[in-house]
């Protein structure tokens, strides 16, 4: 919203008011207490009713200057809120901060918190399998480098990370997957800024939140953390006084505190760097077409992830897919995995009993976060409680039943917290509310003042019955009666005939027909206390909710870290329940650049066509033999083969076993794959354009320990284009880059590269053809395919069978003629110049004269006005004067 809008709000208190604090949240739509409701003005009013569907009114209507106007009620609000945290909004909320009436003229009003898409405001309604991650990025002096932080508040978790060039930014952007960036705001907009958009890709950028440049400022913040984490420098965090990281670091911290304003932040960890060395690079195409994780629309059987999912806790789930989208590249760490999944997988009582011990673990890492953000209710704590209850039996069974190292660390690190768990279940009742409105959230026994209240507002019935017996023994009165009335409150009754025997302390209040009416001092607190007592409960309650919160908070870093190692435990138990339910087998791990799987299923295929029906093929890369063509045609699983075997690598490296009968795998620094043009119209980009720019960025960073997975590139140009490219691209990566790669084509001229390297293999899919039928037997053999089999498949779809023979006769008319284009390929096989090929193909492209002037003669006809007979005319001429098909070409 623009400030001069402000400056035309009519002179009141309120207007005024409203504008200074509308002032300090320009870019958020401001939600402003009024009562019961939340009100937004002007600008934010018309956006946030659009986009909430909600109705648009106007204050002051009827006058000279309406003000647009919609409102929320606020006990509905955080549905609202996250409905525009969803498209992408920020918003502002504004509370009363003082009762109404307590002053006069208008209530104090305050922005008590700011949430953006990057923040979390109401964690339960965010996806439990996913983080929420924020990213504040600082660009360096050099254009193309710089540093950043991540945090999920969410989660409490803030790692830092500096990056050298844009390739390696927009890697470990496509990663973390941000809900938005912070950048300083003076940086937005310049030359230099756009540049890095452009290069590391615009769909990083979709929500963009410019912060105040001092927030970067990296003294204030050293200051600001120090003073936070309680420590005299950052050392121990690995961040010195001059970390290029530093200003990223400062500034996340900053927003947090500026937008959590309630919160303590005590659920932050402290920050640490995000390493990048030891783990196996992957990008977002390539997580995209290994189908690791599952899309929006397609069926979550398709993606790998839905098979190995098998986590307890939704903290597991999140940690399953931090490890498959950062395999690990070092032996000693997958090794160190791979054991302990062995052992549960050996062990069914171990793994029965862990899946058990984790079941029922709520989300602790968000629980604590929301205890740090004070946004817990009653029974967020729980929920702790629960977790705690759990621990100590799940610690038990490790300790009893596992020895492998890693699993050995997580027990010992795992932390029981029974004194905290004593602590909570001493004060919390078993039914909670959900908030702490109207009390009833700790039961009796541990505090005298809150043990007397809720005797007061429970039992004041019982306080009464037995005072009424008391006063009837020491007064001999047995007629004797505690009423209540609206009017008079709390009276004692006694009827006429015993008034001789009243006491004196007894103080008369009303007479009746029948009876008088008494107080006692006794009485008269009674009614007071039981009056307030609710009152007072209430705010008792929620005083001592508070302190229960700063008893948890206290723990939190204890209590995430142990959330860190259930989360790890949990998606360690997911690999070895799918390895049993699945049949998966431990990958050898070795040192050299072996790839050799016997007998390998797509984990995802596999379960869709079912075990029985699913083909397992066996893949041999061995030092000598490192890039495989592969040929075959349409639909006989070209890709489903080569993204097999980059799926057994990677999942080999993410310490999991896998779908082979056997495999021994050379470790792996980047698995890159590229899928043609025509694979992923669901993209709906530029293809060709954005296939070479992909194919660039592999052939850049990729090196020797690389794997390479190319789906049918060049498919978005013309054949002869596409053929040179696929082939000066293949001999780059045989030559210069020497790496493990896959190669799937439709180009059957490639195959001659088998003969020019030793390292290139030919491997085809299998078809057998039977009574005229191509049958696809999905089987993977050396060589390459005989043919195409393009009609025979096309066949098989459907087409017509005129349409069918034409095309028979068509391709026998040019296979006669493709000994050109055999002379081109033994051409470009031979020398080394990469510019041959080019300048043999057009010999082969030229157009038939005849059919040049048969162009002509068709883009000269106007068919809008050319009468039936003219047409038939014009074809018998162009049939009497064509060559015979013999000549044809
Ligand atoms: P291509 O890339 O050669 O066109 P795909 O790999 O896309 O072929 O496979 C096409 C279809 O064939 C798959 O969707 C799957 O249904 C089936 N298929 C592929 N490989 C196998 C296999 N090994 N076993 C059983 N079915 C397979
Ligand atoms: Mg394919």
């Amino acid at each position: 919203m623009h400030l001069s809008v402000l400056e035309k709000l009519p002179a009141t208190p309120m207007w005024t008011q409203y504008s200074a604090i509308k002032r300090d949240a320009l870019d958020a739509l401001l939600f402003y207490r009024m009562g019961d409701f939340y009100e937004l003005f002007l600008d934010d009013a018309v956006e946030a009713s659009a986009i909430l569907g909600i109705t648009l009114t106007a204050r002051h209507k009827g006058e000279d200057n309406p003000v647009p106007m919609c409102g929320v009620p606020f006990h509905s609000a955080t549905n609202y809120i996250n409905r525009l945290l969803q498209a992408g909004k920020r918003v502002a909320i504004c509370e009363q901060t003082e009762e109404a009436g307590a002053t006069k003229g208008i209530v104090k009003r305050e922005i008590v918190r700011v949430v953006s898409p990057g923040m979390a405001y109401d964690s339960d309604a965010l996806d439990a399998g996913l983080n929420n991650y924020l990213v504040v990025l600082k660009p360096g002096e050099i254009p193309g480098q710089g540093a950043y932080c991540v945090a999920d508040v969410s989660t409490g978790s803030l790692e830092f990370s500096v990056y050298v060039s844009p390739e390696q930014l927009r890697d470990d952007l496509s990663l973390i997957q941000a809900r938005e960036i912070a950048v300083p705001s003076s940086v937005v907009d310049t030359t230099s800024w756009n540049e890095l958009v452009k290069t590391v890709g615009p769909e990083f950028f979709s929500c963009v939140t410019p912060s105040p440049d001092f927030y970067f400022a990296p003294k204030q913040g050293f200051q600001d953390l120090c003073r936070h984490f309680d420590v005299l420098n950052l050392e121990g965090f690995g961040l010195s006084e001059g970390d290029p990281a530093l200003p990223a670091v400062s500034a996340t911290y900053r927003i947090i505190r500026e937008t959590q304003k309630q919160g303590d932040l005590r659920h932050l960890i402290p920050p640490s760097p995000r390493p990048r060395e030891g783990f196996l690079q992957l990008d977002e195409s390539t997580i995209e077409h290994l189908d690791l994780f599952p899309k929006p629309g397609q069926n979550p059987a398709e993606s790998v992830f839905h098979h190995l999912n098998r986590t307890r806790t939704a903290m597991g789930a999140r940690k399953l897919r931090e490890l498959l989208s950062r395999p690990l590249s070092m032996a000693a760490p997958i090794l160190a995995r791979q054991k302990a999944i062995l052992e549960m997988k050996a062990n069914p009582s171990l793994l029965r009993g862990v899946g058990e011990g984790l079941s029922g673990i709520r989300d602790l890492e968000r629980l604590v976060a929301k205890v740090g953000l004070r946004s817990a209710g009653p029974r967020d704590l729980q929920a702790l409680q629960e977790v705690f209850a759990r621990l100590p039996s799940l610690k038990t069974l490790l300790g009893n039943e596992s020895s492998a190292p890693l699993l050995r660390k997580l027990e010992s690190s795992i932390e029981s917290f029974s004194e905290l768990h004593a602590y909570l279940s001493q004060r919390l009742r078993e039914e909670l509310p959900a908030n702490t409105r109207e009390g009833n959230v700790f039961r009796g026994g541990w505090n005298k003042e809150l043990d007397e209240l809720i005797a007061l507002t429970e039992d004041g019935r019982a306080v009464l019955e037995k005072m009424e017996e008391r006063e009837r023994a020491s007064t001999g009165i047995n007629s004797l009666k505690i009423k209540y009335n609206r009017v008079f409150g709390y009276y004692i009754e006694i009827t006429n005939s015993n008034l001789a025997n009243v006491p004196t302390h007894y103080v008369r209040k009303q007479t009746t027909a029948n009876s008088e009416r008494f107080l006692t001092d006794e009485l008269k607190k009674f009614e007071e206390k039981i009056l307030s007592a609710q009152d007072k409960r209430v705010a008792l309650e929620e005083a001592l909710f508070q302190e229960a919160l700063l008893r948890v908070g206290q723990e939190s870093q204890h209590i995430l870290r142990t959330a860190r190692e259930l989360a790890l435990l949990d998606a360690l138990f997911s690999f070895a329940t799918a390895a049993v339910d699945h049949g998966y087998e431990a990958p050898e791990i070795v040192a050299d650049n072996a790839l050799e799987i016997l007998d390998g299923r797509h984990p995802a295929l596999e379960k869709l066509v079912g075990r029985d029906k699913f083909i397992a093929n066996s893949s041999h890369f061995t030092a000598k033999e490192r890039a495989f063509l592969i040929t075959g045609p349409n639909m006989a699983g070209k890709s489903t083969y080569m993204r097999q075997v980059a799926l057994i690598a990677l999942l080999a490296h993410t310490g999991s076993l896998v779908p082979a009968r056997s495999a021994r795998i050379g470790l792996v620094d980047r698995i890159a794959t590229r899928v043609g043009a025509s694979d992923r119209i669901g993209r709906g980009q530029s293809t060709f354009m954005v296939e070479m720019n992909e194919i660039a960025r592999i052939l850049r960073q990729s090196t020797s320990r690389s794997l390479l997975v190319i789906d049918e590139i060049g498919r978005g140009t013309s054949t002869f284009d596409g053929l040179a490219l696929a082939w000066a691209i293949l001999e780059d990566i045989v030559e210069r880059l020497g790496c493990r790669a896959l190669f799937a084509t439709h180009y059957h001229e490639l195959t001659v590269l088998e003969q020019k390297y030793s390292s290139v293999r030919n491997l085809s899919v299998v078809v057998e053809e039977r009574n005229g039928q191509v049958v696809f037997l999905h089987e993977v053999r050396r060589g390459k395919a005989p043919g195409s089999y393009g009609i025979e498949v096309a066949k098989l779809a459907g087409l017509p069978p005129p349409v069918i023979e034409r095309a028979k006769g068509v391709l026998e008319i040019m296979e006669k003629n493709s000994s050109k284009l055999q002379k081109a390929q033994k051409e470009a096989l031979h020398k080394d110049s990469q510019l041959t090929f080019f300048g043999a193909a057009p010999a082969v492209a030229k157009t038939p004269e005849h059919l040049i002037k048969l162009e002509e003669a068709l883009r000269a006809i106007d068919v809008e006005h050319c009468s039936p007979f003219d047409a038939l005319m014009t074809l018998k001429d162009w049939k009497e004067t064509l060559p015979s098909t013999k000549s044809l070409c």
